[in-house]
């Protein structure tokens, strides 16, 4: 044991309140996906990693150490920890951006968001209030908001920090402790955040970070009668696989899981602010985002300027790695890439028009080029599946009615968009679009204040915002007899 994270190189796990070495086989090589280099090593927890985490969470719940705080305390223990993770981030952001090959300026905001999520939520600590219920003269009763006790929590790789946080504040804010599976991938700023876990203070074992293999470690973890909650982010298949395991169990899940979002460029949509989405939309950390904007639907009258407009654009990036701020920065892996590139051959063999990029860029890395399909036919796979990069198809519409039509015709529902100046169409349009979140003349309007989450596969229950907190606890009725 040790108390530094990645001494000689090797990421550890936090596992109440202590640093373990890995206990559940060879370590991973953690690679810089721009230069193929090895970053470091992460160890990965084994079941007596696992079995000591959840022992201390419950020694923890049992014994009250988050639930029994004042609120207006955990209040200021979350702002502790973001106090922390704010000193950790000069750090933690250079490593975030080596190990996901994402922007540093994006590492740095992911470092600032997470410390944003346990400011805000520590402004709700003390506000998570039942009501009273009028049952006539003869009765008292009223509701109480418990925390659920353990809750599971498993991080995807693409925003590790910050969905690691999205998830942790409000699950302490509302008194549960919490065990986190961090991402195989890139495991290693989010193993760190144990630093500012420690040095906040959080009683020892409330809070542990695993590194380690999903289907073993996570399944395990998931699958652990003593967890009485689960929060799941990440794909739709792993999703359908824990709503399984939490179904033998009756623990209760939360699952944000993928999307296909669409926006709609009507026929008087500003094409400064359409060209300037697309860019963070889709090509933002190599369109690794759940939220990316995948799906363009263009009125016809508008098809061709774009079209020009935005192959420029998408010419215009520049490619290279993360820590030097690149517009356009690798997949995070050798598989991902092949898996995207293979998406877009098929769409090609298939007949869909390739207006730019296409194919891997010929360079060490797992580069893929920013890539736009154009005239896709809506039911082609590529405008139904998630691809998870850089690429984006854009169709053409004639009416209001065939743009919702089509920005609704998928499985998905995360997220939505649309382009207008006209305010009418755009309420029109926000309300009829199927998804948990609409944004009006700029992609990612919103903020860690904004309820997020999916409808159809993309998931369900709101993580961010105010809403997140009900995820976090359970309603108690008690009805006390007068007489
Ligand atoms: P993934 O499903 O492969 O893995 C996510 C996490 O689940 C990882 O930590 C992995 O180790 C773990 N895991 C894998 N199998 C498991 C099992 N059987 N039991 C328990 N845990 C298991 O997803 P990914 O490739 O890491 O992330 C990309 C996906 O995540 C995309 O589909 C993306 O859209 C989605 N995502 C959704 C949101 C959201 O808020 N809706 C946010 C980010 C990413």
């Amino acid at each position: 044991m040790t108390d530094d994270f990645a001494a000689d190189g090797l990421a550890r796990n936090f596992v109440a309140g202590e640093w373990r070495g890995g206990d559940g086989g060879e370590s991973i090589a953690v690679e810089d996906p721009a230069s193929e280099e090895r970053v470091l090593d992460a160890a990965i927890a084994g079941s007596e990693s696992l079995d000591v985490a959840i022992g201390a969470a419950k020694d923890c719940v049992a014994r009250g150490a988050i639930s029994d705080m004042l609120p207006a305390e955990r209040a200021a223990l979350l702002r502790r920890i973001a106090a922390e993770i704010r000193t950790l981030a000069q750090k933690g952001s250079p490593l975030l951006a080596r190990e996901s090959g994402k922007r540093l300026e994006d590492a740095q905001g992911e470092f600032a968001e997470a410390a944003a999520y346990f400011e805000y939520y520590s402004g709700l600590a003390d506000k998570i209030e039942g009501r009273s219920i009028p049952l006539g003269p003869g009765l008292a009763d009223f509701t109480v908001l418990e925390p659920y006790g353990i809750s599971a929590q498993i991080i995807p790789w693409n925003y590790p920090v910050s969905l690691a946080a999205r998830s942790l504040a409000p699950a302490l804010a509302a008194g549960n402790c919490a065990i986190l599976k961090a991402p195989e991938l890139d495991p290693a700023a989010l193993l760190m955040l144990g630093h500012a876990i420690d040095r906040a203070g959080v009683p020892k074992g409330a809070v542990s970070i695993l590194n380690g293999i999903g289907a073993d470690l996570g399944a395990r973890l998931v699958r652990s009668p003593d967890v009485d909650q689960i929060v799941f982010t990440g794909s739709v298949a792993t999703g359908q696989a824990i709503l399984h395991a939490a179904a033998d169990i009756v623990t209760p899940a939360l699952v944000e899981l993928g999307g296909k979002s669409a926006a709609i460029a009507y026929a008087d949509a500003d094409a400064d602010a359409l060209v300037e989405s697309v860019k963070w939309g889709i090509f933002n950390n190599a369109g690794q985002v759940c939220s990316a904007m995948s799906r363009l639907l263009v009125h016809r009258s508008r098809h061709a300027e774009i079209m020009e407009r935005l192959v420029a654009m998408a010419g215009s990036l520049s490619v290279g790695d993360g820590l030097s701020n690149h517009d356009h920065t690798p997949q995070i892996s050798a598989a991902q890439l092949d898996r995207v590139e293979a998406m877009v051959a098929r769409a090609r063999s298939d007949g869909q028009e390739v207006a730019t990029g296409g194919a891997r860029i010929d360079r060490p890395g797992h580069f893929m080029a920013p890539t736009i399909l154009d005239n896709v036919d809506p039911a082609s796979p590529i405008a139904q599946e998630e691809v998870f990069g850089p690429v984006l198809c854009v169709t053409p519409f004639d009416s209001e009615d065939e743009a919702i039509a089509l920005a609704n015709g998928t499985e998905f529902g995360l997220v939505a968009g649309l382009f207008t100046r006209d305010i009418g169409v755009a309420l029109r349009t926000a309300n009829r679009l199927r998804a948990g979140q609409v944004f009006v003349n700029k992609w990612f309007a919103g903020g860690i204040q904004t309820p997020f989450g999916g409808v159809g596969k993309s998931g369900f229950g709101r993580e961010k915002g105010a809403e997140a907190l009900l995820n976090y606890v359970r309603t108690k009725n008690i009805a006390v007899a007068l007489d």
